[in-house]
């Protein structure tokens, strides 16, 4: 079948797929305290996100990478990275990945390996207990470091996703980052996002720390090399030269990044969000359901993808929050 291009000629080899909405943490930034989730019967089943999955990746998509809410939360989930592992085996598909909060790793990622799983992000934003109850509201830090050490042990590669939090995790800059030195994790810091319209904007701007005050400060104690590695999205990795480490910046508020975007997500209720940024979406379960027969649904992926827009429109510039979109990360996954 003929590969997914969108206008601008970028090859849709990238999908992104929550397969849930529900989460066992409330992480500030990310969900309210009291979050009301959808009805169990507007998610997609397993089977549902099987098939879906399936015609993307019969139309190019190499790379797919699970997320939530927290996936590892949704009840039979091991079924479904069993079902995609036969598109590893059949090479149509390079890499299923997932990100996770870490939680339910210690029972998870041995299983995960198996089924050819090799690399994982986990979201870690501070390594103190007290603090890590504070942003995750029902977080334990303990656990959480014990589901790391059990994929560290399981051979999966390990990428720590840290948001990046003025006056909250400035403090903890080189800690973290030689706590994944010492454990032979990758690091990579995000850019916290506008996202959900129930934390206030002030509360968001006031916690914006910019990556390049990050990255100065970062430069203050090692060496810099930037890497020319790419991924076709948002992030860019340096090495330092002190301890030989890969750090990633994700910057997601800049636009350096749009015209490579190689990437579409994938909601738990079959929407699929062609760019991060931007309110456009096409509902991919109608066709799902309508019909038994492929055709549908993939005019409807194609007639999805030729909308794919340009680029976003968040700014965080002038103290007034542009572009903010009206949904959470763990709608669309992050
Ligand atoms: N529950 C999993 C986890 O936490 O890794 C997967 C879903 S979570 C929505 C995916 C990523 O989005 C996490 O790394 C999280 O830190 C990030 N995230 C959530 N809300 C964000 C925001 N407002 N700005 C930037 N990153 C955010
Ligand atoms: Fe859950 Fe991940 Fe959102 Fe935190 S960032 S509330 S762990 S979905």
């Amino acid at each position: 079948m003929e590969q997914l291009v969108d206008p601008f000629a970028r090859a849709i080899s990238y999908l992104r797929v929550s397969v849930t909405d529900r989460c066992d943490f409330r992480c500030s930034y990310c969900m309210s305290e009291n979050m009301t989730f959808l009805p169990k019967a507007d998610l997609l089943s397993l089977e549902e996100l099987d098939r879906l999955c399936t015609t993307f990746i019969g139309m190019g998509v190499q790379k797919l990478r699970i997320t939530g809410g927290e996936p590892l939360v949704r009840k039979g989930i091991l079924t479904f990275f069993e079902a995609m592992s036969r598109h590893l085996k059949s090479g149509a598909l390079k890499e299923l990945t997932l990100t996770t909060n870490g939680s339910q790793l210690a029972k998870f990622a041995e299983p995960l390996a198996a089924l050819g799983v090799r690399r994982i992000n986990v979201s870690l934003d501070t390594l103190d207990p007290r603090k890590f109850s504070e942003i995750t509201r029902w977080g334990r830090l303990p656990q959480v470091l014990d589901g790391i050490a059990a994929a560290k042990s399981a051979g999966l590669r390990v990428k720590i996703n840290a948001v990046a939090l003025k006056g909250f995790n400035e403090d903890e800059l080189f800690s973290l980052t030689e706590w994944c030195a010492a454990n032979d994790h990758d690091l990579t810091f995000i850019e916290v996002m506008p996202m959900g319209e129930d934390m206030g904007d002030g509360l968001r701007l006031d916690q914006y720390w910019p990556l390049k005050d990050l990255r100065a400060r970062l430069g203050q104690r090692y060496t810099l090399t930037d890497l020319a590695e790419r991924t076709g999205g948002p992030a860019r990795y340096v090495r330092l030269e002190e301890t030989g480490q890969k750090v990633g910046f994700i910057t997601p508020l800049t636009h350096n990044f749009c015209e490579s975007c190689n990437r579409v997500r994938l909601t738990c209720t079959g929407e699929l969000y062609m760019c991060l940024g931007q309110e456009d979406m096409a509902d991919l379960r109608a066709p799902l359901r309508a019909s038994p027969d492929a055709e549908p649904l993939e005019q409807a992926i194609r007639a999805a993808i030729a909308r794919k827009p340009k680029g976003h429109d968040f700014d965080y510039s002038r103290q007034a929050i542009k572009g903010q979109m009206s949904r959470h990360m763990s709608h669309t996954g992050g």
